[in-house]
This record gives C-alpha cells, sequence and structure tokens, in this order.
C-alpha cells in the first residue's frame, strides 16, 4: 500500500509541474500577458466560436510610439519597466473575455470579445488614454500608444487576414501623427 501511495503522490507531483509549465509557457514574464503564440491558437478558437454564435469580436493592435527614444535616453531597464508597467495596466482593464498578449517588442495584441465597430473604438480610446495617464516617476515625458483596430466579419473571418488589417491600421495610425486610433477600411491596403 505504501508503495502504492508514493507512486501516486509522484504522478501527482508530475501533473502539477506540467500545469504550472503549461501556465509559464502561455504567459510572457515581463509584461504578465499572454505570449503570441498563445493569442494567435486563442484567434483561431475564437474565430470559430464567434462563425456559431454569429458574434463580431475586434482585433486591437497597439505598439508604444517612440520608445526607441525611451532606450536611448533612459536605458533598456526603463524601458523594460516601462514595458512592463504598460503590460500589466493592460491586463487589469481589460475585461474577464478579453485577451492581451505581447506580440512583439513593444507591440500588443488584443482580442476584444462580442463587441461592434462602435464600441470597439471607445474600448480602443479608452486604453489610448488610459496608457498615457500611467506615470512613470524615471520619465520626464508623456509616454503614448498608436492603435489600429480590425473587426470580425465585417472585415474579415480569417485570421492572417485581421492581423494584417489591424497592422495597416497601426502603421496608418503612425503615419498620421501616432497616439491615435484607427480603423481598418479599404483606403488602406492601395
Ligand atoms: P514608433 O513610434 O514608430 O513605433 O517608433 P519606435 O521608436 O517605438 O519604434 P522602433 O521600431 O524604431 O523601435 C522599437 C524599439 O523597441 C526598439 C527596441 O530596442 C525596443 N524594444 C523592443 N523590445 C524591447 C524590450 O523587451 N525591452 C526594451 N527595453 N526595449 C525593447
Ligand atoms: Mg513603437
Ligand atoms: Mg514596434
Amino acid at each position: 500500500r505504501i508503495s502504492l501511495v508514493r507512486s501516486l503522490i509522484n504522478i501527482i507531483y508530475l501533473n502539477i509541474e506540467n500545469y504550472t509549465l503549461r501556465i509559464l509557457s502561455t504567459i510572457d514574464r515581463l509584461t504578465g500577458t499572454y505570449t503570441r503564440k498563445y493569442l494567435e491558437s486563442e484567434l483561431s478558437k475564437k474565430i470559430n466560436e464567434s462563425k456559431m454564435s454569429q458574434k463580431s469580436f475586434a482585433l486591437i493592435m497597439l505598439d508604444i510610439d517612440d520608445f526607441k527614444a525611451v532606450n536611448d535616453k533612459y536605458g533598456h531597464r526603463v524601458g523594460d519597466l516601462v514595458l512592463s508597467k504598460i503590460g500589466r495596466y493592460l491586463v487589469k482593464n481589460i475585461r474577464k473575455t478579453d485577451i492581451v498578449a505581447r506580440y512583439g517588442g513593444e507591440e500588443f495584441v488584443i482580442i476584444l470579445d462580442n463587441v461592434e465597430e462602435e464600441q470597439a473604438v471607445k474600448i480602443a480610446e479608452n486604453i489610448r488614454i488610459g496608457v498615457s495617464q500611467i506615470n512613470f516617476p524615471s520619465i520626464d515625458h508623456t509616454i503614448t500608444i498608436s492603435i489600429g483596430v480590425s473587426l470580425f466579419p465585417k472585415h474579415s473571418q480569417f485570421k492572417e487576414e485581421l492581423l494584417i488589417k489591424s497592422d495597416q491600421a497601426l502603421y496608418s495610425a503612425k503615419e498620421k501623427g501616432k497616439n491615435r486610433v484607427v480603423v481598418w477600411n479599404a483606403n488602406l491596403s492601395d
């Protein structure tokens, strides 16, 4: 009996370890947001679910404005702190059903569950303003972000195309002068 209990304990420990590893590999350590890989698999799921339920959702891509200048002026460590604080702000300020991930160096993607265009823009604006109000004690200027938005199924029903379109909208937000929200439209593809 004792040896049976020992083997069971070992199996339980292994399971806990596997579970912990799985959670750790889905979360980006610096920002506390999900990883790009996790987001991409969730996005596929979301598309399938939304097709079944005939609901719409939004894909937000956001990028810190002039972040290179922050690194250059204050150093990489302060840059990391800014990234970490923005990531944690996003995690705290989205709804339970939304998903935020670090998509690249200083770029985040958010899946906004069950929204139409108007509400998506409102939420994106709130995020933009919220981030600009975060206090960074070691930095003497305001940190802002630019945001691109694409919508399922209005702009696309495909994962890659949704990502490309929010990226095009983000690019346009940068081009227009940064610190703003742009929703994808057909003119951006030209
Ligand atoms: P833009 O407004 O057009 O986005 O300008 P930008 O300076 O933010 O963009 P750019 O792509 O030129 O620079 C992004 C910078 O982000 C460069 C890179 O060193 C920095 N970066 C990326 N990942 C990290 C990171 O993990 N930590 C720190 N500290 N910096 C990072
Ligand atoms: Mg940037
Ligand atoms: Mg970038």
